[in-house]
């Protein structure tokens, strides 16, 4: 099968995009008229309410699944255009719960993250860039243990490391904080940073309103399956919007250091 490899984008430039997508699940509508781009170079945090659509959004980000209308583009192209190692080339995908019943271990997992490539010139790439993986999600003490004797936050670590093995130019983080340590959780920021430095383009879903003031240089806010608001985190992360979209008041103050809001639930 001919599999067309990808070129690297230079910053700046839209990597993905999805137009008017809505999507029902089981009958009831999930995401609505969404249109959200995602460029090369910039760490984009999707926030929003427990069940307002931004697994599902990036679900259909990745390809995993279709929109009922809509468009969905990546790497220049409609999504489907694409064959699935193709897809794979182009974007990595970190799933907020990751389940695997067989005994792998975590070498076996993050080497996975590499099976794109597969007899193409860049499997040379393939011990280089697994040992990167290891040494960025600060995994490289339990890389012998079998993925399901590890606690909730060592998973979550795996699970980036494969995405970040993968080497392709965008990034689909599905809150990849959610079970990790203060430590943990700013070094995948700043390895969200890092890797957008170098043009690659991150799309990290987070709930802690803070870690994407403090780090994305967009924000989407999702509600009910709508965009509600989108650009840069000093515009969206606004009192007014956070507490009707959160349903509880929340105050925002500017960081004393960096000037980047920070916000306080009232209490
Ligand atoms: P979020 O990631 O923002 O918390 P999700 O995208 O996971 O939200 O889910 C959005 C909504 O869609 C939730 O109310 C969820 O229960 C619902 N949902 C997800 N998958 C299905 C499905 N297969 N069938 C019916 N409803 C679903
Ligand atoms: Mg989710």
């Amino acid at each position: 099968m001919r599999r067309r490899l990808p070129s690297r984008l230079p910053t700046g430039r839209t990597i993905a995009e999805v137009r008017g997508v809505s999507l029902a699940l089981g009958g009831t509508p999930i995401l609505d008229g969404v249109s959200l781009s995602v460029r090369t170079g910039e760490v984009l945090a999707l926030v929003g309410p427990n069940g307002a659509g931004k697994s599902t959004l990036l679900g259909v980000l990745s390809g995993d699944h279709a929109p009922d209308h809509g468009a969905v583009f990546l790497a220049g192209e409609p999504l489907n255009h694409w064959s699935p190692v193709e897809t794979a080339m182009r974007r990595s995908v970190m799933l907020q719960q990751a389940t695997i019943s067989f005994p792998f271990t975590v070498a076996d997992l993050v080497a996975m993250g590499r099976a794109p490539w597969y007899a193409t010139t860049r499997a040379d790439d393939d011990e280089r860039a697994v040992q990167a993986a290891f040494e960025t999600a600060d995994i490289t003490e339990f890389r012998h243990r079998v993925f399901s004797s590890l606690s909730g936050g060592e998973r979550a670590r795996v699970s980036l490391a494969r995405a970040l093995a993968q080497e392709s130019q965008l990034l689909l983080l599905d809150e990849p904080t959610a079970a990790l340590d203060l430590h943990h959780q700013e070094a995948v920021l700043q390895l969200a940073r890092k890797s957008a430095a170098g043009d690659d383009a991150v799309v990290v879903v987070v709930h802690d309103l803070n870690l994407a003031a403090g780090y994305a240089d967009r924000v989407a806010v999702l509600s009910h399956g709508k965009v509600v608001a989108d650009g840069n985190p000093r515009k969206v992360l606004t009192a007014e919007l956070l507490s009707e979209v959160y349903r509880h008041p929340v105050e925002v103050w500017p960081h004393p250091g960096s000037g980047a809001p920070v916000i306080l639930p009232r209490r």
